[in-house]
């Protein structure tokens, strides 16, 4: 009998995807299938999501991360397989910049860092390279290694149940030969699912329009996706939903969509496409646009510097309810930064807003008339008023204050499932219990046979 020497591998891979339809988390799904009989997984797939509000990433920003172990002599055989699914799936594109990562043993606290970073800052393709150079068992990058950055993300951020919330999702594929078709399922069974799961499942439907939201449009290989607090809620989410087409394969990844992690390492600070969290007082009531986004302006607590706030389409009921707010309201807002150079300013894009403070405004009118009753109307500038019906007139009349009713509540404002940022802790989990470990079930990938 030999002694087999177990390592511990942490791998993250990032930037393998385009806008022409290839998927990180697919190309993980792939990788899985290949090096799973070589490898015993600590954890589920993670799927990382990071910074949203970089403009040159994909508009999820997620990257995958793996913590597996295998006997000392098959490592090297584990990383080439790898390498050669990044090379032989990715889709050759200048906006597309793979990465690929990998610690042996402990992380180190510098990577962990840069994860949380990663989160709300821009780095450094350069930083990137340096801390995979040298403080990484290996790395590997085609184009200008950009998906480093993710890579090391995804292996630092590694949702420690002692100290981060996480959420599950099951993604399922589809057949290659459906590709780019529209996704065919019995409706019914989203929503049958959706009443028979929740909350232990979130954003399978949007709460205003009842539009179900689990499968993508675009030309990726994703069929659905189902989001939940627990892998076996989602295996059974899963076994509810009946696809019409066959599907190739599915698997559950640990995430952090969901959790605000974006907002718990977030702060005030100002920077383009930083993320924002911070007290803000208004000083400009709102403007609605075209096109119906709504944009005001206020200043950063602490700082007084003057930001502008914007809420989108299609967050309506969301929006209504910034529409409401008024000078010297005060918010804790939420969101990403985006400088805009025509205008000068800094505006903050809410993912999510906290009216904290409702202010007192009073609107003005004449007085009534002490003969006839009728609302007299001002005489000029410091002249009082006169009542036009019986010819009353007072010099000394002061137009009479009455406060406005502020239809605005104190309350935690969070746009609707479908226009919620993948990062954003909806309402529903407000209400769930903090997870104290990750629980393995035993299917948690699998690739469907005899198609
Ligand atoms: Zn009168």
């Amino acid at each position: 009998m030999t002694l087999q020497r177990d390592t511990i591998l942490h791998i993250g891979f990032d930037d393998t995807d385009s806008l022409q339809g290839s998927c990180t988390t697919h190309l993980a799904t792939i990788i899985i299938e290949e090096i799973d009989a070589q490898v015993t997984f600590l954890d589920y797939p993670r799927l990382i999501r990071n910074n949203p509000n970089i403009p040159w990433k994909t508009r999820g920003n997620g990257a995958i991360g793996f913590t597996i172990k295998t006997p000392e002599e098959e490592v090297d055989q584990v990383i080439v397989t790898i390498k050669k699914s990044i090379e032989s799936y990715y889709q050759p594109d200048e906006n597309t910049n793979p990465g690929l990562v990998v610690v042996k043993g402990n992380i180190p606290e510098i990577i962990k860092e840069f994860s949380k970073r990663a989160l709300i800052e821009v780095l450094s393709i350069e930083e990137a390279k340096d801390i995979a150079t040298n403080h990484c068992f290996d790395h590997y990058f085609i184009g200008n290694g950009r998906g480093l950055i993710g890579g090391l993300a995804a292996i630092g951020n590694n949702l420690n149940p002692r100290n981060e919330d996480f959420t599950y999702e099951i993604l399922t594929y589809r057949i290659p030969d459906n590709y780019g078709t529209k996704r065919r399922l019995e409706e019914e069974t989203v929503y049958e699912m959706d009443n028979k799961l929740s909350p232990e499942v979130f954003n399978n439907i949007d709460e205003e329009t009842n539009k179900i939201l689990i499968c993508p449009a675009g030309p990726d290989p994703v069929f659905y996706g189902i989001r939940g607090e627990e892998a076996d809620k989602l295996l059974e989410a899963s076994s509810i939903v009946k696809p019409k087409e066959p599907l190739d394969n599915y698997c559950i990844f640990r995430t952090n969509q969901g959790t605000d992690q974006h907002f718990n390492y977030a702060d005030n600070q100002v920077e383009n496409f930083r993320v924002f969290k911070g007290i803000i007082q208004i000083t400009k009531k709102p403007q609605v646009l075209l096109g119906g986004h709504i944009i005001l302006q206020g200043k950063i607590e602490h700082s007084e510097k003057l930001v502008d706030l914007a809420a989108f389409e299609p967050s309506k009921g969301f929006k209504k309810k910034i529409n409401k707010l008024l000078p010297n309201d005060r918010i804790l807002a939420y969101g990403g930064i985006k400088y805009k150079k025509e205008l000068k300013i800094h505006t903050i894009q809410l993912e999510k807003c906290e009216i904290l403070t409702i202010s007192d405004h009073y609107k003005e009118s004449s007085p009534y008339c002490p003969k006839c009753s009728k609302r007299m109307t001002s005489a000029g500038r410091n002249k009082g008023h006169k009542c036009k019906k019986c010819g009353f007139k007072d010099s000394n009349t002061q137009k009479i204050k009455t406060k406005i009713e502020r239809k605005i509540d104190i309350e935690l404002l969070i746009p609707p499932a479908q226009a919620q940022r993948h990062l954003v802790k909806p309402h529903r989990r407000y209400t769930v219990k903090r997870k104290e470990r990750v629980k393995f079930v035993e299917n948690w990938w699998k690739k469907y046979t005899n198609l």
